[in-house]
Formats: C-alpha cells, structure tokens, sequence
C-alpha cells in the first residue's frame, strides 16, 4: 500500500454515510491468504488475474513475496509487470490470436498452457515451457471448468509427444473446477496427469494444479492444509521418483475474504421485498450463478448490527431489469430497514472483475481500510 488505510469498513459507513456500493479492500487480510498459501502449499504459488485484477491486489501479492501471475489476455501482462517488471507470466488461456501470441512474445512469457495440436505450434515458436491442459469429468467444484478447456487423456498424451520432439520444457496442468471443496478432485487428476506423463515416454519439469481451493463461503473456513497435504501426498504416490515441481494459482482463495461488498438498503416493498443499490449486474453478479454465502451482515447507518430474527426476503438489484434479483431469497434480519447497509463478506473474487456499470449503477474503486 503506497497509503495505508487509516479506517475500518465500520467506521467509514459511519462517517462517508456512502449511498454507492462500495467494495471495501483489507490489505492484512490478503497477505495472510499469501503466507497460508506461501507456508503451506508444497511449490509455487501464483496467481490467477482474473479474479481480481485490482492494482491494489497485485501490488500486494508482489510485496507479499509473490512473484509469477497467471494471466489469460495480453491486459493481464500489462498489469502484472506494472505491478512487477519482472513477474513470470503464465499464460494460461489456451486460445489466442495470432496478435496476442505476438504480445505473449513481447512480454517475455515463462509458461503457456496448450489443448490442442494447433494451439501448440501456434505458440511452440516462444520457446517457452508448455503446459499441456487436460480434462476429466471430476464432481466436486462450484462449477465445471472442463466444459471449455482442456485436452482428453489421450489428446494430453500426443501433445505431451509432439512439446518433447520439439525439444521444448514440459508440464501439465488442469483446473478442477473453481470453489472445489474435495481434495480428492486434485489427487484423481494427480493420478491421472502421472499415468499421461509415463504413456508418452516424458518426464514433467513441473505440474500446474490450477486454481479453485474453496474461499470461506458457508460455515467454517475451509482448512487449505488439507487440501496442501493431500496434494503432496498424491504427487509422490503417483510420480515416486520423478515428482515433478508443483506450481498452484488460486484466484478465488487467495483474494476473496480481503474485500467485503457493502451494499446498501434503497427500499423495503410492500411485498417484503428488498432493493439494494448493487445487484447481478455489479458486484454480485457470481451470486447468480453460483448462490449468496452466508456472510452476511446489516449495519445501520450509525454502524450497530441488526440482530432481528432472521426473515427470508427476495432481494432485488438498482436497475430496472427484471433479471437483476439473487436467485434465491435471502434470510435478512427483521429490522433491516431502508438506509441500512447489507454486508457481504468474502468478495474479492469475481465480483470487481465482472461489475457493468448498467443503468448507471456499478462499483467504484475498492476503498482499503484497517478491518472488514
Ligand atoms: C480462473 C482460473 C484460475 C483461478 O480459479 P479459482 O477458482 O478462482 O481459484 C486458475 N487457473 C486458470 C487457468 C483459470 O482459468
């Protein structure tokens, strides 16, 4: 932080009374995701851009020790050398043109992942390490990210093949499926990735775990350990002697419990129902596809908690389009009332990224504070 933040969330509602969504940024909190991730996962921890692209974000991941980014688009490049001249870029978005292959060139990329013959000698020329991306039909995640991306077992053994002819630095990598709370989803594909490895006759320098280590949602936190040890203990049971190096890019647990959305109570209908100033169309946009936590708060506008009973409401988002509601009602204390403020924590990822500024609603810069 160029300036340190000198408020907490509470107390900035207090004072700015803001009638704005505001996304609300604890740099703390975002260094301690990196040491848990840093300490305890068995390789290299990067990160992945996309989930939250934030200036603030990156610079902290760089003084946080951070040092390789996973990026998908040549404007990921650009800001994560702003924040680190220097970063390794993994480019792992397995589709690109022929201009962005010239800027991946440009930048200098470390890593780039590949699923399918062409993409692999469109971007073979670079010179840098590939990393073949395969599927599986693996439960466990939010939402499946096989659907777009990724190489069947066999296809991952042909490129894996044809990267080792062209003499360049190999690696697989695969992606579970994002908000995936079964450790057993990595080590099925860490099984997997060895068998491919072993069928092409090749041995992996390094192999990519992807992202999608669940973020505090529902409940208790989840134990990340687990997920660490697990994966440990599925690269040496599986790969034995030749263990290649681990590299892992979470987006979603590294960046999410470090900002919270506060968003605030417009009107209470005659219905019941309840409109916020933010809704699908901004910073809540994820809660469509994959439904609202349970971490959520209501603070007047003097900053005191309401504790009514808990009174399910359907909640509407500012615009006026019809789509714009959570898709399930959410359970909201009896004595919500219009001015209070709606808090929901853990939304760093996904949200920021994604909000429009539609109907002239939408999110400003994130403001960094003390304590959520
Ligand atoms: C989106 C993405 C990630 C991050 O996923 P999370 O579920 O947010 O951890 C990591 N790697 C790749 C290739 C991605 O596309």
């Amino acid at each position: 932080m160029k300036h340190a933040p000198i408020s907490t969330l509470t107390q900035h509602l207090v004072d700015h009374g803001p009638d704005h969504p505001v996304l609300f940024f604890a740099p703390e909190r975002l260094h301690h995701s990196a040491r848990v991730f840093q300490q305890g996962f068995p390789g290299l921890t990067t990160y992945a851009v996309k989930a939250n692209s934030d200036p603030g974000v990156l610079e902290n991941l760089v003084t946080a020790g951070l040092h390789a980014f996973d990026v998908a688009s040549p404007a990921e490049m650009e800001a994560v050398r702003a924040a680190h001249p220097k970063a390794a870029l993994h480019y792992n978005n397995p589709v690109r043109s022929e201009a962005e292959i010239a800027a991946a060139r440009a930048y200098g990329i470390a890593s780039a992942s590949v699923d399918d013959l062409r993409g692999l000698m469109t971007i073979a020329p670079l010179g840098c390490e590939i990393a073949v991306r395969f599927k599986l039909p693996v439960k466990g995640a939010a939402y499946d990210f096989g659907s777009k991306f990724g190489a069947t077992p066999e296809e991952a053994e042909m490129l894996l093949r044809r990267a080792a002819d062209l003499g360049l630095p190999l690696a697989m990598t695969f992606h579970p499926g994002t908000q995936c709370t079964d450790p057993e989803a990595w080590a099925v594909y860490i099984q997997t990735a060895a068998r491919i490895a072993a069928r092409a006759g090749v041995r992996l320098g390094r192999l990519n775990v992807g992202g999608g280590f669940p973020a505090h949602r529902y409940g208790q936190a989840p134990d990340l350990h687990r997920f660490f040890t697990r994966i440990g203990e599925a690269v040496v049971q599986a790969f034995g002697a030749d263990t290649p190096a681990l590299v892992c890019e979470p987006g979603r647990a590294m960046v999410a419990d470090a900002f919270a959305l506060a968003t605030r109570i417009k009107a209470v209908r005659d219905t019941g129902a309840i409109f916020l100033n933010d809704g699908i169309y901004g910073g809540l946009s994820e809660l469509r596809d994959i439904g609202p936590s349970d971490r959520i708060r209501i603070l007047s506008p003097q900053g005191l908690r309401r504790q009514g009973a808990a009174e399910p409401h359907m909640v509407f988002g500012p615009t006026c389009d019809s789509l714009d509601h959570l898709p399930q009602p959410l359970a909201l204390p009896g004595d919500a009332t219009e001015g209070d403020y709606v808090i929901f924590d853990g939304m760093g990822a996904y949200s920021l990224s994604i909000a429009t500024r539609f109907n002239g609603y939408g999110l400003g810069a994130p403001i960094a504070v003390t304590a959520l």
